[in-house]
């Protein structure tokens, strides 16, 4: 490993200099402010890269002369990187936390012109982190401040756990890579008719097979969203799904099954979604009334979003639109108004409420009516018995799903089940 690029040995090297020089820097109890700098490079896109690489030096010039005898201010150990350390008995961290942010949201003098610099800054101290050895204490600085630019604060201050979270979370992410192209399956749980209870269409959910465990959505479709390995994970899916209608549909009766897949709005975002479902309803032979089209109410669409455009796209080609997860955001009224929308589905949490609430079954009620005047059809999610079915077919929802109906299953087990 290089020596600049190791933490350890940076602080150690510091340590030493400071020795070395007749200042020993010696805390009895000591902390770590680490401050990222332009950390999304926002200086460097819009200026010339040798200003923008000096901003390192500059900015712990500035902080050096902010924290004067209080802090000992290096700058690095990466690149843009000023690491602060102190002694949190002789010094409070709050206090020199202050300084430190009150500083950096002035400009700051690099080669002789003021600049504003957008930066990051953790702090990790002996009490917080449970170690007071100062290479653990640079690392979960550094954690830290990473925590506080994935996230858009200012400040993040570390834990005791921050870094297995951290290694953690990054061995789920290097897992979820390797395994795109073959670990991902699809289970399929259908959608009924509610007046005659008969399957119409299935819903594909995505699982994923991690050594001898099949991990639902909940273990790790947010670290699919947030490293974008929800494109390719998503792209796989559409294919699989309408793979798998196009054959069930092959031949059978006149009544066609639907495939409703689930997309976020990053997926909706991204400009190749389109395109690909486009290719594989055409490659698969189905119509792309076939596909129904997922997007949860809880993320925000804006209206004059890329996302929007995909949206739209898709409904001119004939797939069906359906928000989905309706009662858990704020958007969906607003969504049925203004996007191409054909169908609702409920939140199983409104449907439970239903049954024994009757404020909860108004609101249902009134949104099953709202539905029905716009041509919107409603599907009851999360139907788990038998009773709850009368009650439904009265609030007005033609259609259900649930594990009254049936559980999500993967594909061999559905097709058996239909022969
Ligand atoms: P969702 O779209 O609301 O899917 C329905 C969830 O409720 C599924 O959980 C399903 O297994 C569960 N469920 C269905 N009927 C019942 C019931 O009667 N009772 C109870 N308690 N639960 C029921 P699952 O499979 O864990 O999926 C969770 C969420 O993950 C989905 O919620 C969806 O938002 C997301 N998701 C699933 N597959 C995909 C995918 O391929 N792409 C994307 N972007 N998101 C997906
Ligand atoms: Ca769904
Ligand atoms: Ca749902």
């Amino acid at each position: 490993m290089s020596r600049m690029n190791c933490a350890e040995r940076f602080l150690a090297d510091a340590l030493a200099e400071q020795a070395a020089a007749g200042r020993p820097f010696r805390p009895s109890s000591p902390g770590v402010i680490m401050v990222v700098l332009d950390h999304s490079g926002g200086l460097a896109a819009a200026r010339e890269f040798s200003r923008a690489s000096a901003v390192g030096a500059a900015g712990s010039e500035a902080l050096r002369s902010a924290l004067d005898e209080r802090a000992l201010v290096l700058a690095g150990p990466l690149d843009r990187a000023v690491v602060i350390l102190f002694d949190s008995e002789l010094h409070s961290a709050d206090d020199l936390v202050t300084v430190t942010l009150d500083l950096l949201t002035r400009p700051i003098a690099i080669e002789g012109e003021e600049h504003f610099v957008q930066s990051r800054v953790g702090l990790a101290t002996a009490t917080n982190v449970g170690s007071d050895a100062l290479d653990v204490l640079g690392r979960a600085a550094f954690a830290a401040a990473h925590v506080a630019m994935e996230t858009g604060v200012q400040l993040h201050e570390a834990t005791s756990s921050l870094l297995s979270e951290i290694r953690l979370a990054a061995d789920l992410r290097t897992s979820m890579a390797r395994a795109i192209d073959e670990d991902f399956e699809l289970h399929y749980q259908p959608i009924v008719d509610l007046a005659t209870t008969r399957i119409l269409g299935y819903e594909s959910l995505l699982r994923w097979r991690s050594g001898d465990d099949l991990l639902a959505p909940a273990a790790f479709l947010a670290a699919a969203e947030e490293t974008s390995l929800i494109l390719p994970i998503g792209r796989a899916g559409t294919r699989t799904a309408l793979g798998k209608v196009a054959e069930w549909n092959e031949g059978g009766s006149v009544d066609k099954l639907f495939m409703s897949v689930n997309y976020s709005a990053r997926q909706l975002s991204d400009a190749l979604l389109f395109p690909h479902i486009e290719r594989v309803l055409e490659r698969v032979g189905v119509s792309p009334s076939t596909l129904w089209v997922e997007i949860t109410e809880r993320h925000l669409v804006d209206l004059a979003s890329p996302a929007t455009r995909t949206i739209e796209a898709l409904a001119d080609l004939g797939c069906v639109i359906c928000v989905d997860d309706l009662g858990t955001g704020f958007a969906a009224l607003r969504y049925l108004a203004d996007l191409p929308v054909s169908v609702v589905k409920v939140d199983r949490s409104l449907v439970c409420s239903a049954s024994d609430a009757a404020s909860i079954r108004s609101v249902v009620g009134a949104v099953c009516d709202i539905s029905h005047s716009l041509g919107i059809m409603a599907v009851a999610e999360g139907v788990e018995s038998e009773n709850q079915i009368p009650m439904l077919r009265d609030l007005g929802f033609t259609h259900a799903q649930g594990y009254y109906f049936g559980r999500p299953a993967p594909a061999a087990e559905i097709a058996e089940g239909r022969e």
